[in-house]
């Protein structure tokens, strides 16, 4: 393979982790659709199974799934990745590694719904306990450390509220009390942000969202920093079983051929949105990271390459008048999910994270008047004058 780790991000984005097709000259990796690999002899197949390179079985790993592996590695500069069936199978990858009994997670409150509700409803059974807080001030973090954390979990841009988290800051506090640090920047993409240069340990992502891109495949990932982390979370993974599929990998391999093209273009049509929604006599307040008016505007532009493509705002008229807008769109679909090529629209309280009680909710600062939009790559004129003309209607 030739070495990526230098160039650019677009010619990283493209190339890291693929190479030509030995036997054919195939350009596209190919999809090794097989369960299981033959060996030469009884002696090749000892080596492989005493860790020498060489497949042996698709639950252990693939070469259509590597391909992918080392092309997030090397996007998110880790040592290494592991590919998971699901975006929620990459998260208990982690906490199963990580966690067990006497143990505790420190977790951003805004967290992915499920990512926060398995900790309060699963993880109590082996014996995890869990604080969830506002991460956006590093000493909420600091406060909630005990001896016996050994995760601080964090989600910069916090879905839905976009708060963003100092991660420097709180690496140094984590790896101060010997936790190990987490970040899920499904949000962010590795275009925007890579947190393992930040003092994160291990990253993870929704492959779902903007790596595929495509709304069409369900996927995860996490990415380690450093090669003991890395094997001790592919001994959990390759066991419990939540590993890829060789078909899966290579949807997710084409998509994220066009990560930079699509963040570029979805992102422009982000900020041209969040500026008309913030000027709209009918629009209460609007959340984006690439806004001056948003409260960690400075944090963003160290920490992140550009805003992102998922904004948030309250109408006037609160819950109902939520419902006019997303009810009468006609170019976002009216879905969960973000990072897709088309734009999406959804209300938290009622939809995403409707699960999690409504005094947690609020103090999370999901407020029911909360409109989410993951901004697409559409022609920009189309995605304003829709809510324009659905914001006349509220
Ligand atoms: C979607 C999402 C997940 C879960 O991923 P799945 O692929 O749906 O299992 C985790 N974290 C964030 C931030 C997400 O948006």
């Amino acid at each position: 393979m030739k070495d990526m780790g230098k160039r650019g991000l677009m010619t990283r984005i493209i190339h890291a982790g693929q190479h030509t097709d030995p036997g054919t000259g195939a350009v596209s990796t190919p999809i090794y659709q097989s369960s299981t690999f033959a060996f030469r002899d009884a002696d090749h197949g000892a080596a492989c199974f005493r860790g020498e390179p060489g497949y042996k079985y698709t639950r252990l790993g693939n070469p259509t799934t590597a391909a992918l592996e080392d092309n997030i590695a090397n996007l998110e500069g880790g040592c290494g990745a592991l590919a998971a069936a699901s975006g929620m199978a990459a998260v208990n990858m982690v906490y199963l590694t990580f966690l067990g009994q006497g143990t505790h997670i420190v977790a951003t409150d805004a967290v992915y719904g499920p990512s926060r509700m398995i900790l309060e409803n699963e993880y109590p059974r082996f014996g995890v306990a869990s604080t969830f807080v506002d991460s956006s001030d590093p000493q909420n973090v600091a406060k909630a450390m005990r001896p016996d954390t050994k995760l601080v979990y964090l989600e910069t841009p916090a879905n839905p509220t976009l708060k963003l988290t100092d991660l420097e800051a709180c690496a140094a506090i984590a790896h101060k009390g010997g936790a190990l640090v987490v970040v899920d920047n499904t949000f962010a993409s590795p275009y925007l942000q890579n947190p393992l240069q930040q003092g994160a340990d291990i990253v993870l992502h929704s492959m779902t969202k903007f790596i595929n891109g495509h709304t069409d495949v369900v996927a995860g990932i996490v990415i380690a920093k450093e090669p003991a982390v890395l094997e001790r979370l592919r001994k959990v993974h390759y066991n419990f079983g939540g590993t890829m599929d060789p078909h899966q990998a290579w949807l997710v391999l084409r998509g994220v051929k066009t990560l930079g093209l699509r963040m570029e273009r979805a992102q422009a049509n982000a900020m041209k949105l969040a500026a008309f929604l913030e000027k709209h006599p009918k629009v209460a307040w609007v959340r984006y990271p690439g806004l001056e008016s948003h409260p960690q505007y400075e944090l963003g532009k160290r920490q992140m390459r550009g805003g992102g493509a998922v904004l948030s705002f309250g109408v006037k008229g609160g819950l109902e008048a939520g419902k006019v807008v997303i009810n009468n769109v006609e170019v976002p679909a009216l879905a969960v999910s973000l990072g897709g090529i088309e734009s999406l629209i959804e209300h938290p309280a009622s939809m995403t994270h409707a699960g999690v009680p409504l005094a947690e909710r609020q103090a999370a600062g999901i407020s029911d008047d909360l409109v989410r939009v993951a901004v697409g790559c559409e022609t920009y004129e189309d995605i304003e004058a829709d809510l324009k003309r659905v914001l006349e209607m509220v």
